[in-house]
């Protein structure tokens, strides 16, 4: 009797093997984490409404780091120096103030575009980023968009050259996906904080 049930248990055991699919192992099995696809959508029109998540982040990054500023969303224009509909014409665009001439705000600047462009603990390359729905970041002669010709690496080391008329050293340029302008990107389900930079992100003002 009883190796008859030893007998089953190692079959149940298998079955349950078995039942894993193949990559995977039964026990610490880690679950899939979703990073959302990289998204481009070019202005089409002048819409006076700031878009929701364009706000959330603007809101989140300037209590977390007081130390920037609000330079504002909405603008119906082109891109400066060029005819294309620019983001911030359809409120999809948020311009955060920092000094790229000051090395306290330049070096917090820069721990928020690594941040937005680390990969996560999968690998997943701009995880955050593609999370929070950003289509491109300007800043400080550099650029970051997630179209593939200028998708670059994971810091802001490795963003590609940016030659437009204005150079972004007084500000950085987040653009929005319209997934992520209206706050439907995966990220803003939970708004979690602790993926948002965490360390690598200043917490407190650099002045008082
Ligand atoms: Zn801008």
């Amino acid at each position: 009797m009883k190796s008859v049930t030893i007998r089953l248990f190692v079959l149940f055991v298998i079955a349950c093997f078995a039942a894993v699919p193949s990559g995977r192992s039964a026990a610490g099995q880690r679950l899939a984490v979703t990073v959302d696809d990289y998204a481009y959508d070019a202005a089409q029109r002048c819409d006076p409404i700031p878009k929701p998540g364009v706000e959330m982040f603007r809101d989140v990054v300037l209590s977390r780091s007081p130390e920037f500023t609000n330079m504002g969303i909405y603008s119906c224009r082109s891109v400066r120096g060029g005819t294309a509909l620019s983001l911030h014409a359809e409120g999809r665009a948020w311009d955060m103030g920092a000094s790229a001439a000051d090395p306290a705000e330049l070096a917090a600047a820069n721990d928020l575009v690594d941040a937005l462009l680390a990969p996560d603990s999968t690998g997943a390359p701009h995880a955050l980023a593609r999370k929070i729905g950003l289509q491109e970041i300007i800043w400080n002669r550099r650029i970051w968009t997630s179209g593939s010709r200028e998708r670059g690496g994971a810091d802001i080391a490795s963003m590609a050259p940016y030659t437009g008329t204005n150079s972004h050293t007084d500000h950085i340029h987040f653009g929005f996906n319209r997934s992520g302008a209206w706050a439907l990107t995966s990220w803003w389900s939970t708004m979690d904080m602790s993926g948002f930079g965490g360390q690598r992100l200043r917490l407190v003002p650099l002045r008082s």
